[in-house]
C-alpha cells in the first residue's frame, strides 16, 4: 500500500454512526501509517449507539469498550459530530465531496418484519421499542408499555430477549442502581407480571441465546426458570447437529433447559418459561392484547438447515404484553444500493457495491456490512478489513483536494444545524453522573435531545 505523502495532506474520512463498528473504523484507520483525519457524524448528540442504548443496564462489564472509545475521541486527529443527520442535514453526495472516503457504520434499528394478525394491538411491542425504552433512548422514551397484567410473551429465543426476559423477571431492587431510565424503573417498581413465556420456533438445540445470558436465567432471585421435559427431547437431526464441535454452545444451552425442565414450578414470585418448536399465529383482544395463539411446529429438513413448519395443532396463552425479538435489519440510506434479502448495503468485504463494481470511495461496516450478528467484539476485525480495503483502494486513487470538517461544518451552519463536539458531550456526561448520584446510580441519562441541548445552551 502507498504511504500518503503528508504534502497531499490529510485523507479525510468521514464515519457516519458511532457506535462500536464506527469506533473501531476510526481506531483501524489511527492506527495505519496513512495520514488521517476523520469526522464521525452521528444522529443523536450522544455518541457509542447500542452500547449506551442496547446492551442492558444490567450488564455494566459490556460497556467497557466505551473507556477505548473515549481514548479514540480524544485523538488529535478525531472530530465528533454529534446531532447531525446524514439525510437530513447532510446528504451523503455532498458527503461525498467534502471527504475523500465514507464509512457508513450506522447499524441495523430496523426490526426483522413478522406479519402477525393482531400485531396493531395494545400490548403489542418490538423489544427494540422496550429495550429503547429503558435505556432512556430519545426515540423510545415516550413510549408505553402496561405491566399490569399477569402474563408478558416474548417471541425469539437470541440475547436480545435474555435481556428483555431479565428486565421484567428481576425484582426491580437490583435494578435500581444501574443506569436504567427512571421512568422505566418506576413502571418496573408496578410491574405486576409473574410470568414470562420466551418462545422458539425450534428446538432447545436452535436457541440463539449465549450460554453465559441463558444460565443467569437460571439465577435471579425469587424466580424459576422452567421448560417442558418433553421439548426437550430432540429429533435425530437435531443430535447430529449437537455432535459437531463448532456447537458447544447449543450442547450447553441444551444442559442448561433440561435443568430447568426439572425445577419445581411453584417455586419462586415469578416464572421464567421457556418453549419450543411454537411460532405465533395470531394475537387475539378487542382493545388490546387478551391472549397469544401459538402453533406447534414440526421441524424439517437436514441437519443444520432445519426449519420451522406449522401444524394445525394450536394453543391459547392469555396474556397482556406481547414483545417481538426476533433480530434486526438494517435500513437503507438515500442513493445507496440496498441489499433487501439480507437487510444490509450491498457490500463485498466492506466496498459498497453497485451490482457487482463497487462504488467509489463508500465503504461499511459493522451490522449494516454483515447483518445484526455477534458481539461488540465482533465488530473490530469487521471494521479492520473494511478499512483495509479502504486504504488500499484510496492509495490508488487520484483524490483530488477535500477537506473534511472545514468544508461540512459551513454546509451545516448554513443549515442552521447545532452540532455537538465531543467535549460538548463531555458536559452532558458530567450532568448525567451528577444526575445519578441522587439516586446512586451511575448515571441519570438525558431522555431528551432538547434536555441536551439547552444543557450545552447554559
Ligand atoms: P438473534 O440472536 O438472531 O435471535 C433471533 C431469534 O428470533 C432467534 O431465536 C430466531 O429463531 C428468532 N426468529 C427469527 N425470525 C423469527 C420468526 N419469523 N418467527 C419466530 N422466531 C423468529 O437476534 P437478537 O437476539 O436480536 O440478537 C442480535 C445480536 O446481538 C446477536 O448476535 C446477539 O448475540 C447480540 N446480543 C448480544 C448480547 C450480549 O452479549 N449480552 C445482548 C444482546 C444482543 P431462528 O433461529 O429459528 O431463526
Amino acid at each position: 500500500m502507498l504511504n500518503r505523502d503528508k504534502s497531499r495532506g490529510a485523507l479525510h474520512i468521514a464515519i457516519v454512526g458511532s457506535g462500536p463498528s464506527g469506533f473501531y473504523a476510526a481506531e483501524a484507520l489511527l492506527r495505519s501509517d496513512q495520514h488521517v483525519q476523520i469526522d464521525m457524524i452521528e444522529r443523536l448528540p450522544t455518541p457509542y449507539g447500542l452500547v449506551r442504548s442496547g446492551v442492558a443496564p444490567d450488564h455494566p462489564k459490556l460497556k467497557q469498550s466505551i473507556l477505548l472509545y473515549e481514548q479514540i475521541a480524544r485523538h488529535e486527529k478525531f472530530n465528533f459530530l454529534g446531532n447531525v443527520m446524514v439525510g437530513r442535514d447532510v446528504s451523503i453526495a455532498e458527503l461525498r465531496g467534502t471527504h475523500h472516503a465514507l464509512v457508513l457504520a450506522c447499524g441495523a434499528h430496523d426490526d426483522r418484519p413478522m406479519a402477525l394478525p393482531g400485531d396493531d394491538l395494545v400490548g403489542s411491542h418490538t423489544a427494540t421499542e422496550f429495550v429503547g425504552w429503558y435505556n432512556g433512548h430519545p426515540d423510545y422514551r415516550d413510549r408505553t408499555f402496561d405491566l399490569s397484567h399477569d402474563v408478558a410473551v416474548i417471541i425469539g429465543q437470541g440475547n436480545v430477549a435474555a435481556d428483555v426476559c431479565r428486565i421484567l423477571a428481576k425484582p426491580v431492587d437490583e435494578l435500581r442502581n444501574s443506569d436504567i431510565a427512571e421512568h422505566a424503573l418506576d413502571v418496573l417498581a408496578q410491574s405486576e407480571i409473574r410470568e414470562v413465556y420466551v418462545v422458539g420456533r425450534r428446538g432447545p438445540a436452535h436457541a440463539k441465546f449465549t450460554a453465559k445470558e441463558l444460565r443467569e436465567l437460571g439465577t435471579i432471585s425469587n424466580v424459576t426458570a422452567t421448560a417442558k421435559p418433553e421439548e426437550c427431547v430432540l429429533n435425530d437431526q437435531s443430535e447430529i447437529e449437537l455432535g459437531d464441535r463448532s456447537n458447544v454452545n447449543a450442547v450447553k444451552n441444551l444442559e442448561i433447559f433440561r435443568r430447568f425442565a426439572t425445577q419445581d414450578e411453584t417455586f419462586g414470585k415469578r416464572k421464567i418459561k421457556f418453549r419450543f418448536c411454537v411460532s405465533p399465529v395470531g394475537l387475539l383482544g378487542q382493545e388490546r392484547v387478551e391472549a397469544i395463539v401459538l402453533a406447534r411446529n414440526r421441524l424439517e429438513g437436514p441437519a443444520f438447515s432445519q426449519i420451522a413448519r406449522p401444524t394445525d395443532q394450536t394453543e391459547k396463552i392469555s396474556c397482556g404484553l406481547v414483545l417481538r425479538s426476533i433480530g434486526y435489519r438494517g435500513v437503507p440510506l438515500p442513493g445507496v444500493p440496498f441489499d433487501t434479502a439480507r437487510g444490509v448495503l450491498s457490500n463485498i468485504a466492506g466496498r459498497v457495491v453497485d451490482g457487482d463494481e463497487p462504488m467509489a470511495r463508500l465503504y461499511v461496516t459493522g451490522w449494516l456490512k454483515r447483518g445484526p450478528t455477534g458481539i461488540i467484539g465482533t465488530n473490530r476485525a469487521d471494521s479492520i478489513e473494511t478499512v483495509e480495503n479502504l486504504l488500499s483502494d484510496v492509495s490508488a486513487l487520484d483524490l483530488g483536494s477535500r477537506s473534511g470538517i472545514q468544508a461540512l461544518l459551513p454546509i451545516l451552519e448554513r443549515r442552521g444545524v447545532r452540532t455537538v463536539t465531543f467535549s460538548d458531550w463531555l458536559k452532558i456526561d458530567v450532568a448525567e453522573i451528577e444526575r445519578g448520584k441522587k439516586n446512586g446510580k451511575p448515571r441519570e441519562k438525558f431522555t431528551r435531545i432538547d434536555e441536551m441541548l439547552s444543557l450545552l445552551a447554559d
